[in-house]
């Protein structure tokens, strides 16, 4: 298949180009090009942009968007939050699954991180969306044993089935955090990614309860804890990563670990601080962006994550120049270098994930394409995505999107009902 846009303002070089797309890379950019496509796309009045990754989110809890919000953090998750979840059926995933696919089609991402309950119905539901994800199965044991043993068997199947059968979804393991697993349960997650050689993916350190508890129950704080675990190396990414101190700001450096900055759930949460992520920076911390879950955002769109991410660092540094527009932007890209994927640059030969955005008068003028996208911008402005060269949405619609819309009112109907 091939592809080729004609016309696009490129949003790095500031100028009009033509991109021709064969077998998912971007072949040729030039300015006139003439080559036969299978499909032609002109971008007049667009700007094109590199497709975004989104390395934290749990995709399904798109159903719970807007169902319990201003509450304080643990009354929100064991009030409201996992009650619900443990009403939630193999259906309501997938088609929660199928929304967040969607949103995030919409909003121009085309990569994402997932950790929630049903690999098979996410794994279904990403496959029919055609985007790219890295899908870990949440391990919870409560620090009971019986749990522990049915999460190991439960991951173990995942893998039978999925591990190393697409290219474009990878499995991964998903332990939640360390108040919710037991060391049993983190060391089998170690074990197993290691034969498995694939990603660690885990919560840590969001509250200052969470570090206390755990040095309460285990004599060190979260990163120590785990990395006595053998759980912190250069395929391990840990989400929101907010109080930390400089010692373990250098272990993650050392280790190669990845940081995920989620600001719009920090906040909404109140988990009472900031990720230290201009010093993580400078340690050589690897940075990437995500939006957590649609319950604590409440949306998916990576173009707000960015703003938002750029603001929260500025306010809380005092400072006014970093993060940069590009820098943020390139933390909302980076996740697609893990899974060996050039997209963040446009160049030739790079794999063809790109958006096109409108010129909305938000886009208007266009001094600087990255500052305007991400402090002038939103997701809601993204005119076409494509995904390893296919085609996922033209003039804003994805084709199904009224039915996996009517699909979930419906369901999260019946699940809130079953309470
Ligand atoms: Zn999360």
């Amino acid at each position: 298949m091939s592809l080729l846009v004609k016309n696009v303002l490129h949003c790095f070089e500031n100028k009009l180009v033509d991109v021709f797309v064969e077998n998912g890379k971007i072949n040729e950019i030039g300015s006139e090009i003439k080559k036969e496509a299978d499909k032609v796309i002109y971008g007049k009045e667009k700007i094109l942009y590199p497709a975004f990754s989104n390395m934290h989110t749990h995709a399904a809890m798109t159903l719970l968007r807007g169902y319990a919000d201003d509450l304080p953090l643990m009354v929100w998750l064991q009030e409201k939050i996992w009650p619900l979840e443990s009403k939630m059926t193999e259906e309501d995933i997938y088609i929660g699954t199928k929304l967040a696919c969607l949103e995030m089609i919409k909003t121009g991402t085309t990569l994402f991180t997932d950790m929630y309950w049903y690999v098979d119905a996410a794994y279904q539901a990403v496959s029919e969306l055609n985007i790219r994800a890295m899908l870990s199965a949440v391990m919870i044991d409560m620090f009971d044993k019986k749990r522990q043993k049915s999460n190991e068997k439960r991951t173990i199947d995942w893998f039978d089935k999925y591990h190393n059968k697409s290219e474009k979804i990878k499995m991964i393991l998903g332990p939640h955090a360390v108040y919710t697993v037991s060391e049993e349960g983190l060391k089998f997650a170690v074990e197993f990614a290691k034969e498995k050689d694939t990603w660690l993916n885990i919560h840590l350190s969001e509250t200052l309860k969470e570090v206390e508890n755990c040095l309460k129950q285990t004599g060190k704080r979260p990163p120590e804890y785990l990395d006595s675990l053998g759980f912190l190396h250069d395929k391990t990414m840990c989400a929101h990563c907010v109080w930390f101190n400089l010692d373990e700001i250098k272990l993650f450096a050392k280790r190669n670990t990845v940081a995920i900055h989620s600001p719009v759930s920090n906040m909404k949460l109140a988990v009472g601080g900031v990720m230290p992520r201009e010093k993580m920076k400078r340690a050589g911390v690897r940075i990437m962006l995500g939006t957590d879950g649609a319950a604590s955002n409440n949306n998916l769109d990576m173009v707000e994550e960015m703003k938002i991410a750029s603001l929260l660092q500025k306010w809380s540094n005092n400072s006014s120049n970093e993060p940069s527009a590009a820098e943020v932007l390139s933390s909302a890209t980076a996740g697609f270098e893990i899974n060996g994927l050039k997209v963040g640059k446009l160049q030739v030969g790079d794999n063809a994930d790109f958006i096109l955005v409108n010129r909305h008068p938000v886009m208007t003028p266009l001094n600087n394409p990255v500052s305007n996208l991400v402090y002038a911008g939103n997701g809601a402005l993204v005119d076409t995505t494509v995904c390893a060269g296919n085609v996922l949405m033209e003039n804003s619609y994805v084709e199904g999107e009224e039915q996996i819309m009517s699909d979930a009112i419906k369901t999260i109907e019946k699940l809130l009902m079953r309470q």
